[in-house]
């Protein structure tokens, strides 16, 4: 049932690559414009109890769109032809032009894997609103594995409108899930994890995941409705096991010992937009 073809395809395609590099700023910066939020937060309850504190000095703009984007080592302003996607990654050899320090595969990689899953849905729907949700979902959940993967957070500004859009693009019959599936498969998928953090917390007293799981996997629910939930937990169970048994043997474990979930139900999730979530069973053996 292709809606679309190769001209459609390399078109988003490309699209996904420009995105995949906002992408890469949003996954970077986020979380510090999340951090620099709580901490003016603090400051003002702080301030309101002691009035002898002087006020704060005004902080330089910090969001997605300023200031331009700087090699981390050196300071190097990064000039707009050293920021084409995957292209400038290539000419440059993969170093600062200025003081040759290696720059991650991570950018590259995250731009080429947004170009595909954009590909991919123009190749699948075509141009119309059925492949602007499903790149807008690819898109977002990108950024929440990035960000899950550096901090183990998924912010709250990317799941929850990402859980709203996934009941409205059901209710304008955009995904192939109705209405009612998806909105109890946002209920299901945020009530069974919450349930599984909470029994988990009274019988070890450790945290094994975090909010942020619920939210991801309630937005999962309304995009792919309930029917899809077992299918995509049990796949972000079985990688993520694999994955952190593997990070645990060769010593990478970070401080706590906490291996972030969410990478591995994004994974789940883009599995069950391209494969359908049945075949994720077929793969499994169930
Ligand atoms: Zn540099």
């Amino acid at each position: 049932m292709p809606g679309g073809g190769a001209p459609e395809a390399a078109l988003l395609g490309l699209l996904g690559l420009l995105v995949g590099s906002f992408l890469n700023v949003v996954i970077h910066r986020l979380p510090k414009m999340m951090e620099l939020h709580w901490a003016a937060e603090c400051e003002d309850l702080h301030a309101g109890t002691d009035a002898s504190q002087p006020p704060r000095p005004a902080a330089e703009p910090f969001n997605l769109m300023v200031p331009r984007s700087r090699c981390p080592h050196c300071g190097h302003q990064i000039r707009w032809f050293e920021n084409v996607p995957v292209f400038s990654y290539l000419a440059l050899r993969g170093k600062c032009s200025q003081c040759a320090t290696a720059i991650s595969l991570r950018y590259p990689a995250v731009e080429l894997t947004c170009g595909a899953l954009f590909a991919w849905c123009g190749w699948q729907w075509g141009l119309g609103w059925e492949a602007i949700a499903w790149c807008g979902f690819s898109a977002a959940v990108l950024s929440l594995a990035g960000i899950d993967w550096d901090t183990t957070l998924l912010p709250d500004d990317i799941t929850l409108p990402l859980l709203w859009a996934g009941l409205c693009a059901a209710g304008l019959r955009l995904t192939d899930t109705v209405l009612p599936d998806a909105l109890w498969g946002a209920v299901g998928g945020y009530l069974s994890l919450w349930l599984v953090y909470w029994a988990f917390k009274l019988t070890t007293g450790k945290e094994g995941m975090g909010y942020g799981d619920f939210k991801l996997f309630a937005a999962f629910g309304a995009w792919f409705g309930w029917q899809a939930l077992i299918p995509i937990i049990l796949m972000a169970s079985v990688i993520g096991a694999v994955i952190g048994i593997g990070i645990k043997l060769k010593g990478e474990l970070r401080e706590g010992g906490y291996v972030p979930f969410g990478p591995f139900l994004a994974l789940a999730g883009l599995t069950a937009m391209i494969f359908g979530s049945s075949a994720i069973l077929a793969v499994i053996g169930l």
